[in-house]
C-alpha cells in the first residue's frame, strides 16, 4: 500500500498517519519529521532547513527530494509506506513518480483531508506533540488525560505568524499537487472536520475495499 496523505498544514495528516502505520505496519515518511530531527541533531541539513522552516517557507525541492529518495530505498518500505507532508510541490510529485518508477512502484492512492481554512489556525496553534510518544494532541479539542505525563511541546513553526505564511505556501505551491493526482485518478477526498477516529475508520474501509 503506497499512500500519500494530502492536506493543508493542520488538516490531520500526522494524526491519521500514526493510526495507519500501527494498523498496517508500514512506515510513515514525514519530511517534516525528518527535517525536525536534522535540526535537533544540528546537522548541516538541519541548519539549512531551519532557515526556511522558521519562516514558514518550503525547503527547496532538491533537498527534500534527496531525503525521500534515500528513505524510499530502505527495506521497510517494501510492503508500502505513508507519505505525510510530501509531495508539497508539483515538481516534488513528478520527482516522486520517477523515484518510484525506478523502484518498480507507484503511488496507489492519495487521501486528501479537506478542512476549512478558517479552522486551520486554531487547530495548529493549539497543537502539541508528546515528547514521550510523538502522539499529537490539541490543548482544547483533544487534550491528553495526563498533561505532565505526556510532556507536551509546541512546534516552533506552530506560532500564529508562521502559520499564516505556511498557509500561503500551501495555497500557492502545494494545492496544485492535488490536480496533478486528480489527473491520475488517484484522489479520494475526505472531510477532515470529522472526528479523528471517524476519519481513520473511513480510511480503513476505503483501503480495504480498494
Ligand atoms: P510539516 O511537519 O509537514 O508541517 O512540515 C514542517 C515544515 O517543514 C514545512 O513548513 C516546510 O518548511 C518543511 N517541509 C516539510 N516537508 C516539506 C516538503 N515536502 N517540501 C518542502 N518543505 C517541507
Amino acid at each position: 500500500m503506497n499512500i500519500v496523505l494530502f492536506g493543508a498544514p493542520g488538516a490531520g495528516k500526522g494524526t491519521q498517519a500514526k493510526e495507519l502505520i500501527e494498523k498496517y505496519n508500514i512506515p510513515q515518511i514525514s519530511t517534516g519529521d525528518i527535517l525536525r530531527n536534522a535540526i535537533k541533531n544540528g546537522t548541516k541539513l538541519g541548519l539549512e532547513a531551519k532557515k526556511y522552516m522558521d519562516n514558514g517557507q518550503l525547503v527547496p525541492d532538491e533537498v527534500v527530494n534527496g531525503l525521500v529518495k534515500e528513505r524510499l530505498a530502505m527495506d521497510d518500505c517494501n510492503q508500502g509506506f505513508i507519505m505525510d507532508g510530501y509531495p508539497r510541490t508539483v515538481i516534488q510529485a513528478e520527482v516522486l513518480d520517477e523515484i518510484l518508477k525506478e523502484l518498480s512502484k507507484e503511488i496507489e492512492i492519495v487521501l486528501a483531508l479537506d478542512v476549512p481554512t478558517s479552522d486551520i489556525v486554531e487547530r495548529i496553534t493549539g497543537r502539541r506533540t508528546s515528547k514521550k510518544t510523538g502522539k499529537i494532541y490539541h490543548i482544547k479539542y483533544n487534550p491528553p488525560v495526563d498533561e505532565k505525563e505526556e510532556d507536551l511541546e509546541q512546534r516552533a513553526d506552530d506560532k500564529e505568524e508562521v502559520v499564516l505564511k505556511r498557509l500561503e505556501a500551501y495555497e500557492k505551491q502545494t494545492a496544485p499537487v492535488l490536480d496533478y493526482y486528480k489527473k491520475q485518478d488517484k484522489v479520494v477526498m475526505l472531510d477532515g472536520s470529522k472526528k479523528p477516529n471517524e476519519i481513520t475508520q473511513e480510511i480503513i474501509s476505503i483501503l480495504e475495499n480498494k
